[in-house]
């Protein structure tokens, strides 16, 4: 194969090829080199949840373009992707309703169907839910899940069908910077060359930045998520949800399962290499009562399966993007947890800024690098607390 590219993209997660794939589209020549496999990071552990409503609208933004690709996927990108709409709920903690609803307006805004919905509503649309607790939710009417690793291998296959090149058990081992530009990388199976390398690599990115003389406020964040099988009288699927009441998110999946995802509980700092073929000790235990909270009948369900996986986060819980360091290097890196549903409009915004020079699809140069470097984080207008405590 010929080692050389006009961009080289570390990491085959949803970033990854979602950068190469709008990259290609675009006529360039790019290489994607995976340490491991496709989706084998924390694309292939995302409890793939497609929902618009955050605190933030940079993040709104890149969730609404992004959502028109999951729905429309056949004709964006080819393939399937596994979107599957059942509706989303947002519940809040009782003090957080007015930001609740100064959101919604700021996504009605932006044109995302959202709307603020009683207790009554969620009973409707969520027979098996305990209600007394709530008295208003947002509800997203179009918004669901979807598979990540499938919708990685389409927009690889995609990429792959506009001249892209992906090479996996392949880890990059170093940066080459030369007169203050990079020039390619090292790799266990040889040196390649570019004139851009973009850092997508996700839990790893501190390591890979620091390979261009980058330092990076990156560091890991473990989650555990588990199924649960339905019992025969709750077997109809639920709509996907954010409970941040008891801070927990679920949905349902396919052959009558829930899955539950905690919100707190998510250890930072630990090794990325990690054990992720089970979850943590106590994990289940505390999971299984907290979703029993809210859907009772859950207590005569039956656990399925549950696994761990790990994701880079930033000090503000959202995406570094953006060039850094020297010239030709870029960083899509620090998803935070949440970084499934944006990665259509991350990848279509990330060609724009290194083909055109600045981003077009959506603004994301809120997301750079700099804004640590002077002290700042990301807040929205109407902030809700972090979302992993
Ligand atoms: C359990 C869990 C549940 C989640 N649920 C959701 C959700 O419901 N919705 C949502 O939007 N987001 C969710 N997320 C977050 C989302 O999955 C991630 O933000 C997203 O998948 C990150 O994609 P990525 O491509 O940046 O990273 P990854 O998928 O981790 O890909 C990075 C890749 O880089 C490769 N790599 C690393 N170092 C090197 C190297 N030196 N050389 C070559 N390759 C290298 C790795 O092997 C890896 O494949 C969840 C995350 C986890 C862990």
């Amino acid at each position: 194969m010929n080692n050389t590219a006009d961009t080289i993209i570390v990491g085959g997660g949803i970033h990854g090829a979602s950068l190469a794939f709008h990259l290609a589209m675009r006529g360039v020549k790019v290489l994607l080199l995976e340490k491991s496999f496709l989706a084998s990071g924390a694309t292939g552990r995302s409890s793939g949840l497609v929902r618009m409503h955050y605190d933030l609208e940079p993040e709104s933004r890149l969730a609404w373009v992004s959502f028109q690709y999951f729905r429309d996927w056949k004709e964006k990108v080819g393939g399937e992707c596994g979107f599957t709409r059942t509706g989303f709920l947002f519940i809040p903690r009782r003090e957080y309703t007015s930001s609740m609803e100064a959101n919604i307006a700021m996504h009605q805004r932006i044109g995302i169907p959202s709307l603020r919905v009683t207790a009554q509503d969620v009973h409707r649309l969520a027979p098996s839910f305990a209600i007394d607790d709530i008295e208003y939710a947002a509800y997203e009417p179009e918004s669901g899940y979807a598979d990540p690793s499938q919708a990685t291998q389409a927009l690889a296959d995609a990429a792959r069908a506009h001249g892209a090149t992906f090479v996996q058990d392949c880890t990059v081992t170093g940066v080459i910077v030369t007169g203050g530009r990079v020039e390619g990388v090292r790799t266990v199976q040889g040196d390649y060359f570019a004139s851009v390398v973009v850092n997508a690599a996700g839990a790893w990115a501190s390591n890979v930045a620091q390979m261009a003389g980058v330092k990076i406020p990156v560091t890991t964040w473990r989650h555990d998520t588990l199924f649960v099988k339905r019992p025969d009288e709750i077997r109809l699927p639920h709509p996907t949800v954010i409970d941040y009441a008891n801070s927990m998110y679920f949905r349902p999946e396919s052959g009558g399962l829930t899955l539950v995802g905690l919100e707190d509980g998510n250890p930072l700092g630990q090794s990325p290499d990690g054990y992720t073929d089970s979850s943590q000790p106590g994990f289940v235990e505390r999971a299984i009562e907290r979703i029993c909270k809210r859907i009772p009948a859950l207590e005569s369900g039956s656990l399925y399966s549950h696994h761990g996986g790990y994701d880079g986060i930033t000090p503000d819980q959202r995406a570094i993007l953006g060039p850094t360091g020297p010239e030709g290097f870029y960083l899509v890196c620090g998803f935070s947890g949440t970084g499934f549903k944006i990665a259509p409009a991350v990848g279509a915004s990330m060609a724009e800024w290194i083909l055109d020079g600045q981003p077009a699809t959506v603004d994301i140069t809120p997301f750079k690098l700099e804004r640590f470097e002077v002290g700042e984080k990301l807040v929205g207008d109407h902030a809700y607390e972090d979302i992993w405590h």
